[in-house]
Order: C-alpha cells, then sequence, then structure tokens
C-alpha cells in the first residue's frame, strides 16, 4: 500500500475515452515539438486557467510553492529588520523564506481544532516592524481568513496564504489562493494539483504587485538583459505547465473525491468510537492534501500499521520555533497547541483514488492499534 498513489490518477478514463496518462503523453509531445521550453505557451494558459480557477484577477507560475512564498515576499518589500507574524505549525518553506530575506519570523499559536493560525494571537503581536503576516491553510483546510484580514486591514499590512496544502479548498464560497492579499501554491507532485516535478504559483488581484512578482520570477527584467528588480530564476516549466492542465481537467472532480473518501474515513472512525478525526469548519470546505487524526502513543501506532504494511506520515513532528535553523533567527509566543499537536497528529494514506475496501483495511488495523494501546 502506498501513502499516496499517484499511479491511480494516471488510470483515470475522461469522458472522451482518454486516459490522464494519455492525456499528459499527448501534451508533453507537443511541448517536446515545439520546443519553447521556458515560458511557453502552456505557462500562459495554465496561467489563465488557474487565475479564473481561483478566481483571482492574476496568476504568476513559478517554481516551486517555496519560490512562491519567496516571491511574494519580495514583492511585498520584506527585508531585514522587518517582522513576518506566521504559524510555527508548518513545512519549514514558511519560516525559511523570511529568514532568506533577512526577516524574522514571528511565531503565534494555532486554533487546536483547525491547526491554522489563531487570529486572536495576531493583534497584540503587531509592531510597528510588522510587514506581513503568513497563514498556512494546513491539511487543506482554510484558515481563518475573515478575522486574520480583518485585524491585518486595520493596521494596513499585507496577508500571504499559503495555499501549498490547499488549493481546491473553499471558505465562504471564495477559493483559497484567494482569500487575502497574495496567495501561494505549490504543485509539488503529491499536494492536491501536483505536477511531476517542482512548481508553484503566486496569485493576486493587485496589479501592481503581480507586475512586481512577475519580474521577480524573471530576474527582475521584463524586457531582455534589462533588469529593474532583484529577482530569482524562478518560472514554472513548459512542461510541467502541459502535465497541469492535464491535471487541471479532472481536478475539481478530484476534490469531491477527497471529500467523499474524508467523510468515510470519518465515519469508518467514528462508528468504531474513535472520535478523533478532523473537523472542518462549516464555511469552509477542504481539499484534503492529508487525512489527519490526533492518538497518543503515535511511534507505538505508526509502528503497529507499518507491520501490517500501512504507511503513515507525520506532518509536522517538530514546530518551526524548535528547529534548529530557526532558533536564533525567529522569536516566538507561547505555542503549546502546536506542540501538543506535533507530539499527536498523525496522516492515514489518503488519495481521490482510495478504493473503499483499502480505507476498511485501514480503519480496521488503526483500531487494532488504538485498542492494544490502552
Ligand atoms: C509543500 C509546502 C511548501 C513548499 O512547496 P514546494 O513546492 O515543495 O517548495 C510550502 N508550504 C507548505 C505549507 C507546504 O505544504
Amino acid at each position: 500500500m502506498q501513502f499516496i498513489d499517484l499511479n491511480a490518477q494516471q488510470r483515470y478514463r475522461l469522458d472522451n475515452g482518454l486516459t490522464i496518462r494519455e492525456l499528459i503523453d499527448s501534451k508533453i509531445s507537443k511541448v517536446l515539438n515545439h520546443g519553447k521550453f521556458i515560458l511557453g505557451p502552456e505557462v500562459t494558459e495554465v496561467e489563465k486557467k488557474l487565475s479564473s480557477f481561483v478566481g483571482s484577477s492574476f496568476c504568476i507560475g513559478v517554481a516551486s510553492g517555496t519560490d512562491a512564498l519567496l516571491i511574494a515576499l519580495m514583492a511585498l518589500g520584506v527585508g531585514p529588520g522587518d517582522e513576518v507574524i506566521t504559524t510555527p505549525f508548518s513545512f519549514i518553506s514558511t519560516a525559511e523564506t523570511i529568514v532568506l530575506l533577512g526577516a524574522t519570523p514571528i511565531f503565534i499559536d494555532i486554533d487546536p481544532i483547525t491547526y491554522n493560525l489563531d487570529p486572536n494571537k495576531i493583534e497584540n503581536t503587531i509592531t510597528k516592524n510588522t510587514k506581513a503576516i503568513i497563514a498556512v491553510s494546513l491539511y487543506g483546510q482554510p484558515a481563518d481568513f475573515a478575522s486574520i484580514n480583518k485585524v491585518a486591514n486595520k493596521y494596513g499590512i499585507p496577508v500571504i496564504e499559503d495555499a501549498a496544502q490547499s488549493l481546491g479548498a473553499t471558505q465562504s464560497n471564495k477559493k483559497s489562493g484567494n482569500l487575502s492579499t497574495i496567495g501561494t501554491t505549490s504543485f509539488f507532485p503529491t499536494k492536491p494539483l501536483g505536477c511531476y516535478g517542482d512548481g508553484g504559483a503566486c496569485f493576486t488581484s493587485d496589479e501592481d504587485l503581480a507586475n512586481k512578482m512577475r519580474r521577480i520570477s524573471k530576474h527582475g527584467s521584463l524586457r531582455r538583459y534589462f533588469h529593474t528588480d532583484i529577482g530569482v530564476n524562478g518560472r514554472l516549466d513548459t512542461i510541467q505547465a502541459a502535465i497541469l492542465l492535464a491535471k487541471l481537467e479532472i481536478f475539481s472532480e478530484e476534490i469531491d473525491k477527497r471529500n467523499n473518501i474524508a467523510e468515510n474515513y470519518t465515519n469508518l472512525l467514528n462508528n468504531k468510537g474513535f472520535k478523533n478525526t478532523p473537523i472542518i469548519k462549516k464555511s469552509n470546505i477542504s481539499s484534503f492534501a492529508q487525512y489527519t487524526v490526533q492518538v497518543e502513543r503515535r511511534d507505538f501506532i505508526q509502528e503497529f500499521l507499518k507491520k501490517k504494511s500501512i504507511p503513515t506520515a507525520v506532518h509536522y513532528p517538530i514546530p518551526l520555533n524548535k528547529q534548529p535553523a530557526l532558533l536564533n533567527k525567529s522569536r516566538f509566543q507561547n505555542c503549546n497547541n502546536s506542540v501538543f499537536a506535533s507530539e499527536r497528529v498523525l496522516s492515514l494514506p489518503f488519495h481521490p483514488y482510495l478504493e473503499i475496501e483499502t480505507q476498511v483495511e485501514i480503519v480496521n488495523c488503526f483500531i487494532e492499534a488504538i485498542n492494544s494501546v490502552s
């Protein structure tokens, strides 16, 4: 059994009789024929489709989710002396990019139910040096942007949504990626919308920021050998864009599948008396990048399941404020909820093509593991 089975998607058949694999092959082949490997027509096409999908005015395809964050922060002018308020319960990129620009991540705790930034802790953390807020929509559930934007607007601070895990999710009928000043996402193969290498995107409806992010992603240059900004080599590959075009055809359907499978997991687990299943707020539809529960004696449970060939994962075992690389380069407040979560979260095998029989098998073994702990 695989934790995420990426091949199952390739076998999926479209209404026109083609499998996704065949569609991908034909789109890659087109790129090989036209030869525009850097910023070819597929990049523009996928940017248009993605901005219309999330509802933002602009989309800039970039080289990874990490570059998307870096480029967004650069466009906002984040630099030495600045502070960026963010969550400690995320992948390293969220804070790494802040530090790379010479600014300081200020970690505040998460809401223990959604695992996302607690908006109530933002206001008393804002100083004259606060330049931006990065909220992560973890596991696919959007952070509470109504509340985050409200406090940010009061102080005129821009908000970045790190939507690496939440593309396809919705909050109050708006799509993730379009919930704040800038949305960033990742097309890493195992994300909800994945390519076959690295890729990412920045979304905004602010034209100045869009132009700036576009320039920065191309060495600060819109005209060849004329550079107006310091930028990076952060473009989305044409071949990756072609792959995304094929996968976008079934993306909305896959989000529905993810929600059905998640609901099924929750019902199966709850019916067997296990209650620590994910809680999605009424205003949200999650993209379920992960299906994550909470357990005690996690090591034991993981080992038990591993012996039955059921892979599990921990996102994330160490909060960012405790990462050695960030110790002297960040500041944090009480992050007890993040520490608590980091010791207990466990993600079960999950992807849109997970069969019901496999799910039942996973749940049965999981319950067996829980019962042999107590
Ligand atoms: C995956 C991920 C990233 C980084 O994306 P890459 O494409 O791997 O650079 C950033 N933030 C979060 C929350 C992620 O899950």
